[in-house]
């Protein structure tokens, strides 16, 4: 009889193989619900048993402990941590500003912020690419006529908004310089284009 190859060899192809995979975006879907995430266990637990030739009846945390793995809940955890460390000493990367206003010690608020935050502002930076949000695009919607900007009555247009209403031109020095909007979302943070909305009162209505 054929036996295969030795544990270590085997563990190692599945760590390289298989559970590279399973850990492959965890830092994201590492949020969902537990009973949710708890449908990748068999997977993990599969690989572990075939590499130590375990029975099915076998306990999982004797599983861990013989093949020195941990559970793929820890296992992600770590991967949180690490992202979160590394994320530290990039000061210019997005997620940077969003995580680091919560403290360290508190690490479910911050991926609760992350989540909520995030999601909002990237629904916004989506719209504002397109050129459609709410605020100038809702009178479709309601069979309106388009409206005009209260400041300077020209066509309220997204493109009004960030770049062109000399009105708003105080409020955007703050927070840009840049003058086409190709180079808004190629060269400016998007902390700071919504950082801009949300001081003209417009951010709620995007
Ligand atoms: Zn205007």
């Amino acid at each position: 009889m054929d036996w295969g190859a030795d544990r270590a060899t085997l563990l190692r192809l599945y760590r390289t193989l298989v559970r590279s995979k399973l850990d492959y975006g965890s830092v994201i879907y590492g949020s969902a619900k537990k009973h949710v995430l708890r449908a990748l266990d068999p997977i993990h637990h599969q690989g572990l048993r075939n590499a130590l030739g375990a029975f099915r009846t076998t306990p999982i945390k004797s599983l861990y402990a013989k093949a020195g793995q941990p559970s793929l809940e820890y296992q992600h955890m770590k991967l949180a941590f690490n992202y979160v460390l590394k994320l530290k000493s990039l000061s210019r990367n997005p997620c940077h500003e969003v995580v680091f206003e919560a403290p360290l010690s508190d690490f479910s608020a911050v991926t609760k912020r992350c989540e909520g935050a995030g999601r909002k502002r990237e629904t916004a930076m989506c719209r504002l690419r397109v050129g459609h949000m709410w605020l100038t695009q809702s009178y479709l919607l309601k069979n309106e006529q388009q409206p005009f900007c209260y400041a300077c009555d020209s066509l309220y247009t997204v493109r009004h908004i960030l770049i062109e209403c000399p009105d708003f031109q105080d409020t955007r020095r703050i927070y840009f310089s840049v003058t086409d909007l190709y180079r808004l979302f190629r060269e400016v943070s998007p902390f700071r284009i919504v950082g801009y909305l949300k001081d003209l009162g417009v951010y709620g209505k995007i």
